[in-house]
């Protein structure tokens, strides 16, 4: 895995962190091709999901999000987005592009890995659709993370 993807691991809640490099190793040992997956965002601190927020209503720019601090599942570092790196360089959104020629879409092998230990995919929002987010199932409702205490580095305790 890639350097970007080990720093964004490491300031992911703490009980996901093993967990999310077993995922991400799993995906790139499926992705045969040209294609790696990394991790584009990870945890969002509460005063950069404020700035986000402000993004197009009291600072200029288009609205990226509903969320103000608190009230996104990254805010807690129970969520991350991917995104597929091409020859090492080259970011690709494209969710439905086989890649490595095997069959299934890339990005559909790395959303079976992540169902696997859990984690729920944005794609399958009815809604607003999410490609390239994934959040921890049983820890993805924030109004249930908002509640509970934190430690020292904001972290919840489980
Ligand atoms: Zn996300």
């Amino acid at each position: 895995m890639d350097k970007i993807t080990k720093e964004r691991i490491a300031l992911l809640h703490p009980s996901v962190r093993d967990e999310v490099t077993c995922i991400i190793n799993e995906c790139n040992k499926a992705l045969t091709g040209r294609a790696q997956i990394r991790i584009s965002q990870g945890l969002r601190t509460f005063s950069e999901q404020d700035e986000l927020y402000a993004q197009g209503r009291t600072k200029p720019g288009k609205k990226v999000t509903n969320a103000k601090g608190g009230q996104s599942v990254h805010n807690y570092g129970f969520a991350v987005d991917g995104v597929l790196i091409l020859d090492g360089k080259t970011a690709s959104w494209d969710f439905k592009k086989d890649f490595d020629n095997d069959g299934v879409a890339d990005w559909d092998e790395c959303v079976k890995i992540f169902a696997k230990y859990g984690w729920s995919w944005g794609g399958n929002w009815t809604s607003f659709k999410d490609f390239p987010h994934f959040e921890k199932i049983g820890f993805n409702n924030w109004r249930v993370l908002q509640a509970k205490k934190r430690d020292s580095q904001n972290y919840i305790l489980l």
